[in-house]
C-alpha cells in the first residue's frame, strides 16, 4: 500500500463501523477525498462462515477455553466464537482497566472492517420524543439538543437503504419507519401478542431487525440459515463493510487504510483547527500522519472518547475538547438481566433441526411512564422486552434410553422475554486515561468507572414481575423468572462520554455533533447520545451520523471548515 503519510484528504474518518461507513459512503458520495482509517484487518467474503459445520472447525466451536487465551474479555460476548473470533481485538494487546469492585465488560471490541456490525443482533428501533426531551418529560438529567421530526428524515434515508423487517404499530413510544414486509411470528408470539394487547394494552411486535426480506442494491432477501454474526454470503443483513463501506470505496474517492490505530488528532494550534491524525500502523508498528480539512472520529464511543483524551496538548490540557469538563462523563449501557420464560401448551408446530431459522425475535414496545401514561413511584424511564418463542425439541425431558429418545421428540413450546432497561446519565459514570498502561501500540489505554443505581436496580426487578403477569396472562404454565442485573458493558450499547447539548459549557458536541471547542473536529458514533432511551441505538447513531455528514458538507460549502 501507498504510504498515506503525507496525503492530504478533505476529511479523515476513523473507523469503519456503523457511523463510520455511513461518514465514508455519505462524504465521498458528495464528492469530498476521504481517507477512511481502520484498526483492523480488510474484512471479505470469504472470511464468511454462516454455511460451514461445527464438524469442521478444528475444535468444534466447543473449546472456549482456547479463545479466552487472548479473548478472555470478548469471549463473553455471545457471537465471539471459534469460527468468528479473530475479528475481534486481543484482549492481551488491548487491555483496559477498571477499579475495583467496578467490573465493566468492554465485549465487541472489533477489529475489522464493519466493525461491531459484523456481529451485531440487528434490533433497529428509532428514539422518539419521549427519549429526545426525556428531562422535560420528568426532569431528570438534560434533553437532546434536537427532536424527533430533526432526525426523522433521516431514520428514513437509512432504513431504506439498510432493509429492516418489522410491522407498523402507531405506538408514539416507538415510531414506525420503513419497513421490509415481515418475517412472520410464531404461534406461540401471535398468541402472546394478542394477550397482553387484551389485557394490559401492550404492544408485542415482530423484532425490527436489519435483515433483509425483499433485494435491495444487488443484496439478495434473506433465506432463513440463521447465524448472521458469522456473516452472509448474500449480504442479507447489514453490515457496513459490504454496504456503505463498499459504496464509499466504488466512488474512487475514499481510501481505506486498513490496520491503523489511531492514536490522537493532530492540531494546528494557532488556528485551533485540526489537522489530522497520528496513527500507529498496527503491522509494522510505525507511527504515521493523514491530514486533512475535518477530522471525523467513528470509532465506537469509548474508542474516541479514549483518542481525544490522548489527544491532550497545551490549550487542551484536560483532553482535546473538553473546555467543559463534561468529556468523558456519562458513560451509559443498557441494564438487562430481568424477565422471565415459560412453556405454551396446545400449540401446533414441529420443531426442526435444519431449520428455517428466523434470524429476528419478537420485542414488547416501552409501557412504562409514557408519553401520556401514569408515572412508576419506582423508578424513572422504562425498558422494552426482547425474546421469542416457538416449538422446540424438549431437551430437557427426563429418562434415558428409548424412552428419552421418544420424550425428547415431544415438541415442547417455550416462550420467553428479556428487558432492556434505560441507564440513567450520571456524571460518576466516567472514562479516563490510565496514566500506568499502554497498549502493545505504546497508545494509554482507558480506566473505566461504571455501576448501576437505584433506578436501573428497581427496573430489573419490575422487568422480571411484569414479563411473568405478560406469559401468565398468555397462559404459560412452569414460569420462571429472573432477576440478575447485568454488569455494566454486557449490553454492548455504550454511549455518552462526549455529550452533545446547547451549551458548550455542559456539553463537548452541537446538535450536529461538532466540537463546541475545535470547529473542524466531530465525533459521529454514541459518544454524542444525551440519554440512552431503551431502545437498541445503532440506529440512531447511523441516521445521526448522516444528518452530522450534511451540515459538515454545508459548513465546507460555507468556507467555515
Ligand atoms: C454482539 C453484538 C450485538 C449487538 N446487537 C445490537 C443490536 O441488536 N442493535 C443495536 O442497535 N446495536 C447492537 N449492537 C451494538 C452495535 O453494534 C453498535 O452500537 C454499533 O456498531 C456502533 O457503531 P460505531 O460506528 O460506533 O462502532 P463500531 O461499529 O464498533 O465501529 C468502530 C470501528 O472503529 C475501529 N476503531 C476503534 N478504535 C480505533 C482507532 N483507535 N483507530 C482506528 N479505528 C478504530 C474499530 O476497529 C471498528 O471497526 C451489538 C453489538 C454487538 C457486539
Ligand atoms: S439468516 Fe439471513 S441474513 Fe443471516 S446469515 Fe442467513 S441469509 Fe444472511
Amino acid at each position: 500500500m501507498a504510504d498515506q503519510s503525507k496525503a492530504n484528504f478533505d476529511a479523515i474518518v476513523v473507523g469503519s463501523g456503523a457511523s463510520g461507513g455511513w461518514a465514508a459512503k455519505r462524504l465521498s458520495e458528495a464528492g469530498l477525498q476521504v481517507a477512511m482509517l481502520e484498526a483492523g484487518r480488510p474484512q471479505s467474503d470469504e472470511n464468511f462462515t454462516e454455511h460451514t459445520p461445527a464438524f469442521e472447525l478444528k475444535y468444534r466451536d466447543r473449546a472456549p477455553e482456547v479463545i479466552r487465551k487472548t479473548r478472555p474479555i470478548q469471549k463473553d460476548c455471545y457471537a465471539c466464537m471459534e469460527y468468528n473470533y479473530d475479528w475481534f481485538a486481543n484482549d492481551l494487546e488491548e487491555p483496559y482497566t477498571t477499579p475495583d469492585k467496578m467490573p465493566f465488560s468492554w465485549q465487541g471490541r472489533m477489529r475489522i472492517t464493519g466493525g461491531r456490525t459484523n456481529v451485531w443482533g440487528r434490533q433497529s428501533y428509532r428514539l422518539s420524543d419521549l427519549d429526545f426531551k426525556a428531562a422535560s418529560h420528568d426532569g431528570y438529567g438534560e434533553d437532546w439538543p434536537l427532536s424527533y421530526k430533526d432526525l426523522a428524515p433521516y431514520y428514513d434515508i437509512v432504513e431504506e437503504y439498510v432493509g429492516i423487517t418489522g410491522i407498523s404499530e402507531g405506538v408514539y413510544e416507538l415510531p414506525d419507519g420503513k419497513f421490509h414486509p415481515p418475517m412472520g411470528l410464531t404461534c406461540a408470539e401471535t398468541l402472546l401478542r394478542h394477550r397482553v394487547k387484551e389485557k394490559f394494552g401492550r404492544t408485542l411486535t415482530l423484532g425490527r431487525s436489519a435483515n433483509l426480506t425483499q433485494s435491495i442494491n444487488g443484496r439478495a432477501p434473506c433465506h432463513y440459515c440463521g447465524p448472521c454474526e458469522r456473516g452472509c454470503r448474500t449480504h442479507s443483513y447489514f453490515n457496513s463493510a459490504f454496504t456503505t463501506v463498499a459504496d464509499a470505496l466504488a466512488t474512487g474517492r475514499c481510501t481505506h487504510i486498513p490496520n491503523a490505530m489511531v492514536y490522537k488528532v493532530l492540531m494546528d494550534a494557532d488556528r485551533n483547527r485540526a489537522r489530522g491524525v497520528l496513527y500507529i500502523d498496527r503491522i509494522t508498528r510505525e507511527p504515521k500522519e493523514v491530514h486533512g480539512r475535518a477530522v471525523v472520529l467513528c470509532a465506537q464511543a469509548l474508542e474516541s472518547v479514549r483518542i481525544l483524551f490522548n489527544s491532550a496538548n497545551s490549550q487542551y490540557p484536560a483532553g482535546l475538547a473538553n473546555s467543559s469538563g463534561f468529556l468523558g462523563h456519562y458513560l451509559m449501557d443498557h441494564i438487562t438481566g430481568g424477565g422471565a420464560s415459560g412453556q405454551l401448551e396446545g400449540l401446533p408446530g414441529k420443531p426442526n433441526l435444519n431449520g428455517p431459522n428466523r434470524p429476528d425475535g419478537i420485542y414488547v414496545i416501552r409501557f412504562r411512564n409514557t408519553h401520556n401514561g401514569p408515572r412508576s413511584k419506582e423508578f424513572l424511564r422504562g425498558y422494552g422486552f426482547q425474546g421469542g418463542g416457538g416449538a422446540d425439541f424438549n431437551w430437557g425431558a427426563p429418562g434415558f434410553g428409548a424412552a428419552f429418545k421418544k420424550a425428547m421428540l415431544e415438541p415442547v413450546t417455550y416462550i420467553g422475554l428479556g428487558g432492556f432497561g434505560e441507564c440513567l446519565a450520571r456524571r460518576e459514570n466516567y472514562v479516563e486515561i490510565d496514566r500506568n498502561r499502554v497498549d502493545a501500540f505504546g497508545i494509554p489505554v482507558l480506566n473505566i468507572h461504571m455501576s448501576y443505581g437505584d433506578n436501573e436496580m428497581a427496573m430489573v426487578k419490575d422487568m422480571a414481575a411484569s414479563a411473568v403477569e405478560m406469559l401468565e396472562a398468555a397462559g404459560a404454565k412452569h414460569i420462571q423468572s429472573w432477576v440478575h442485573p447485568s454488569a455494566p458493558g454486557w449490553a454492548i450499547h455504550e454511549v455518552g462520554i462526549a455529550r452533545m447539548g446547547n451549551d458548550p459549557k455542559k456539553s463537548v458536541l452541537n446538535q450536529f455533533q461538532q466540537s463546541h471547542d475545535v470547529k473542524n473536529l466531530w465525533v459521529m458514533d454514541g459518544a454524542g447520545f444525551t440519554s440512552t432511551a431503551c431502545q437498541n441505538p445503532t440506529l440512531t447513531i447511523m441516521a445521526l451520523c448522516v444528518r452530522s455528514c450534511d451540515y459538515l458538507l454545508s459548513e465546507m460549502k460555507k468556507g467555515n471548515v
